[in-house]
C-alpha cells in the first residue's frame, strides 16, 4: 500500500514573514494529518523559517532543484550535502522549469538524482512532456526517456527513497489539469516501465504523483486512479486553505 504524498513547491515566491505566516497556517490544521505524507518546498532564503516553524511536526521540508558536486567551484549553486545540512530531507529535481529555462538534462537529472540519495535525501523526480510532444503523440516516448535517463545506475535499494511526478508542462500553472484518464495512462505506463526496469517491488512501491494544476475541486478525481498516488501542487501550494484542502481530499 502506498502511502498518498502531497507536496507544495513554492517556486520563487514569498519573503521570509509570508513563509512563515503560511507554514503556521498549515500546522494548524496538518500536524494531525498521518494517513498522507506531506512536505513543502519554500525558497533558499526561507528554507531555515520553515524549518523552524515546522519542528515536531510531520510536514518535511526541502528545496527546489541540488547540484551534482559536493563543493566547489559553482558559483551560486548548492550541494546535497549542504541541502541536507541545513536540516532538509527532500529534493526536487528536474522540474520543467528547471528543464526549460536552466537547461537541465536527463543526463544532470541523474547526476542530481545520485547526488541527493548519497547525501541522504528523498528526491522527488519530475518529468512531463510539452503541449507540442503530447500533439504529436509523443507523450510516452519522452516520458519514457526521461524516466531512462533520470534513473541510470539507481539500485533497487535506492529506489525505496525516491518519489516521480508526472507533470505534463502544459498543465503547469495554465489552470489547465491533465484529465484524471490522461494522468493514468502516464502513470500505469511508468510504473510498467519500472516493473521492466527494476522489477515487481520497485514498481509497487514507487510513489508517483501528479502535478499540473492540481486543486480542491480535482484533486479527488486524480487520487481515485489506481497509479496516482499524490500531487506536487504549486500555485495552490501558496494558500493554505487551497494546499489543506487538497491534503484532506478523502474528507
Ligand atoms: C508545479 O510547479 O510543479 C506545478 C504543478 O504547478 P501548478 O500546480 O501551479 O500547475
Amino acid at each position: 500500500m502506498r502511502k498518498p504524498f502531497m507536496a507544495g513547491n513554492w517556486k520563487m515566491n514569498l519573503l521570509t514573514g509570508e513563509s512563515r505566516k503560511l507554514v503556521q497556517q498549515l500546522k494548524a490544521d496538518l500536524s494531525r494529518v498521518n494517513d498522507v505524507e506531506v512536505a513543502v518546498f519554500p525558497t533558499l532564503a526561507s528554507v531555515a523559517v520553515v524549518i523552524e516553524a515546522l519542528r515536531g511536526t510531520a510536514i518535511a521540508v526541502g528545496v527546489q532543484n541540488c547540484h551534482w558536486e559536493k563543493s566547489g567551484a559553482f558559483t551560486g549553486e548548492l550541494s546535497a550535502e549542504m541541502i541536507r545540512d541545513m536540516g532538509c530531507t527532500k529534493v526536487l529535481i528536474g522540474h520543467s522549469e528547471r528543464r526549460q529555462c536552466f537547461g537541465e538534462t536527463d543526463e544532470t537529472v541523474n547526476k542530481k538524482l545520485h547526488a541527493a540519495l548519497r547525501a541522504g535525501l528523498e528526491p522527488i523526480v519530475c518529468l512531463g512532456e510539452t503541449l507540442a510532444e503530447r500533439e504529436s503523440g509523443r507523450t510516452l516516448e519522452v516520458v519514457s526517456r526521461q524516466l531512462k535517463g533520470a534513473l541510470q545506475c539507481v539500485s533497487v535499494e535506492a529506489m525505496k527513497n525516491v518519489t516521480l511526478a508526472y507533470e505534463p508542462v502544459w498543465a503547469i500553472g495554465t489552470g489547465k489539469n491533465a484529465t484524471s484518464q490522461q494522468a493514468q495512462e502516464v502513470h500505469g505506463y511508468l510504473r510498467n516501465l519500472l516493473k521492466e526496469m527494476l522489477g515487481g517491488d520497485v514498481s509497487q512501491q514507487t510513489r508517483i504523483q501528479y502535478g499540473g494544476s492540481v486543486k480542491g475541486s480535482n484533486v479527488k478525481e486524480l487520487m481515485g486512479m489506481p497509479d496516482i498516488d499524490g500531487a506536487l501542487v504549486g500555485g495552490a501550494s501558496l494558500i493554505a486553505e487551497s494546499f489543506c484542502a487538497i491534503v484532506h481530499y478523502q474528507k
